[in-house]
């Protein structure tokens, strides 16, 4: 899954970047508002997190303009706990907010909510597969036993699981995976596939010949 974060404090822009990196979350930022719908409009994000007060344009100008054309859940980031900016927020389209300072776990929680209800996923908790796939804790079980993923393959998986069922596109894959600064190594898709294939038996993930791959029921 790809998180946009817009935020003009570079220090808390540093932070959120890495810490969602670390949840396995490919990153992009921006630290204005202009660079945040250009990023905003060119990418599909499964998720923006958005600062309300911003140079250039401001977070609610970014989410009026957004929303003119997608849907990307929204999570706003309101220094001030009024209750007008808060309401504001929410009439102009956004998903949820945080009020600052807030806890990295609650931002990686109400994140996990709206990511999961963009899928129309409404518990946390996916069978798929004979795999049980918990979004909370961002593990998979077999038969009972932990499965050890790496970030990453765990990532992959949440999104095909999301989407059972379906095939998603390499393309699609590559977007909501990996971000703009990963290396090339990094963002080999046929080598997590393949290693998720070792950990999870050979047919829980089916590639679709010129279209992408699946996990089915
Ligand atoms: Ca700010």
């Amino acid at each position: 899954m790809r998180i946009l974060v817009v935020e003009d404090e570079l220090e808390l822009l540093k932070i959120l970047a890495q810490a969602l990196r670390e949840e396995g979350y490919a990153v992009d930022t921006a630290a204005d508002g202009e660079e945040g719908i250009f990023r905003a409009e060119s990418w599909d994000y499964d998720a923006i997190v958005l600062d309300l007060m911003l140079p250039k344009l401001s977070g609610m100008q970014v989410l009026e303009r957004l929303r003119l054309e997608k849907k990307t859940p929204v999570l706003i980031l309101t220094a001030r706990d009024t209750v007008p900016d808060r309401v504001r927020g929410l009439d102009g389209g956004a998903d949820d907010y945080l009020v600052k300072p807030f806890e990295l776990s609650e931002l990686f929680a109400r994140l996990r909510a709206l990511i999961r209800r963009a899928n129309g996923q409404a518990v946390p908790t996916i069978e798929v597969g004979g795999v049980t796939i918990d979004t909370r804790a961002r593990r998979a079980t077999q038969g009972g036993e932990a499965v050890s993923l790496t970030a990453r393959e765990y990532a992959l998986v949440e999104m095909l699981a999301l989407r059972r069922g379906q095939v998603v596109s390499r393309t699609e894959m590559y977007e909501h995976l990996f971000d703009e600064n990963e290396d090339t190594m990094s963002n080999l898709l046929d080598v997590h596939v393949s290693n998720i294939r070792r950990k999870l038996g050979k047919d829980f993930i089916t590639t679709r010949r010129g279209h992408g791959y699946s996990i089915d029921d």
